[in-house]
């Protein structure tokens, strides 16, 4: 295991990092390998890791020293696996949608099971 890289350091790459990341559309391909646009790919399940992302920036052609640079930002952003890359440092995402409509539907059923007075 590398050591993480220190805080000032990761202070400073922090906003580039993040332009790389939107640049290559890094969100977009987790997003669609947690949430697919099309309904028949299975999701692929978070592993409470970087595994998923760090597939996907290996794919896109970042070395691993980049990759221990950019999951130390995303860590940096409280972001310690695929879904909370998703949900803590995506602007947008599907897989956060569906996250909170599941959630509002839920909601919804709870309230409307309160007992009514009538
Ligand atoms: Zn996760």
């Amino acid at each position: 295991m590398k050591s993480d890289p220190d805080e000032d350091l990761l202070l400073s790459i922090a906003e580039e990092v993040m332009k790389c990341l939107s640049r290559y559309r890094f969100f977009e391909k987790l997003d669609d390998a947690l949430s697919p646009i099309d309904s028949s790919q299975v999701p692929r399940k978070c592993s409470s890791s970087y595994e998923i992302s760090e597939q996907i920036l290996l794919a896109l052609g970042f070395t691993p020293t980049d990759t221990a640079d950019i999951f130390g930002v995303l860590k940096y952003k409280s972001a310690g696996c695929a879904c909370e890359i998703l949900f803590n440092v995506a602007e947008s995402s599907r897989f956060r949608e569906t996250y909170w409509r599941n959630r509002a539907r839920q909601l919804g059923h709870e309230f409307s099971s309160f007992p009514k007075h009538d």
